[in-house]
């Protein structure tokens, strides 16, 4: 298999990306840096190395729930340097996160090195709930809310049946839990501006029926196997 493409396969970056940190002198087979495209590699044999941590089959499989902050970037890379999750988890395996949270959004995120369960999370046909709490601008009315929970048009798609609870009224706000079954860009924010009541804080507190917890802000954990099972 040409490196690249086992990179690739293996979550590292998008094809064309891992054609450069292969350029960039980033990774090792066998312990010596390969710069030339196409090498061919022997995904059963061959040590593949990116920036020193080992990729493949070999590698142990790992799964770890982050309490990801406000203002880091949910991306392997940021063309601007600004902090990425990966930069709070620190691992002998290379991660890379499950799907996405908003810069501005903060709770859980999945990161693993198994491409197999990062497909099963993130593809549509499997519905798994996410659950947010979301500090909204105004009081939404009885109306808006089953609107919301009904299937909203946004941009060119309609969302799928979603669940609203009011948790807390404040004068000028509004805290409330929300599950979506899907999870299409700033999803929970289009929603609810949809509804003419804009997200002024939004945190992402479960996965199915993986919960975050008391995980403090910026704290990582590995996945229990139970845990692991019962999401996949
Ligand atoms: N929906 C959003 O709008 N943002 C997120 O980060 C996650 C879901």
């Amino acid at each position: 298999m040409r490196l690249q493409k086992f990179l690739a396969n293996h979550g590292v970056d998008s094809r064309r990306k891992c054609e450069e940190h292969i350029k960039d002198g980033r990774v090792k087979v066998n312990n010596e840096v390969i710069t030339e495209m196409g090498f061919i590699v022997d995904p059963d044999q061959d040590e593949v190395t990116f920036d020193g941590k080992k990729i493949g089959t070999n590698e142990k499989k790992v799964y770890i729930m982050l309490n990801k902050p406000r203002g880091v970037i949910t991306s392997v890379k940021d063309n601007f340097n600004r902090q990425t999750v990966l930069d709070l988890v620190h691992l002998e395996e290379r991660v890379y996160p499950v799907g996405r949270l908003d810069y501005d959004t903060e709770g859980l995120l999945l990161l693993t090195n198994d491409g197999d369960f990062t497909y099963t999370m993130t593809h549509p046909k499997h519905h798994i709930g996410k659950t947010y709490v979301a500090k909204i601008k105004g009081r939404p009315t009885k109306a808006e809310i089953k609107a919301f929970e009904g299937g909203l048009i946004i941009e060119d798609y309609k969302t799928s049946k979603a669940s609203f609870k009011v948790l807390r009224e404040f004068p000028e706000n509004t805290l409330v839990e929300i599950v979506i079954w899907e999870g299409r860009n700033r999803q929970v924010r289009k929603m609810c501006e949809k509804i003419g009541h804009p997200v002024l804080s939004l945190k992402r507190t479960s996965i199915g029926n993986l919960a975050l917890g008391d995980l403090e802000i910026g704290a990582y954990r590995h996945l229990t196997k139970n845990e692991i099972t019962s999401l996949g």
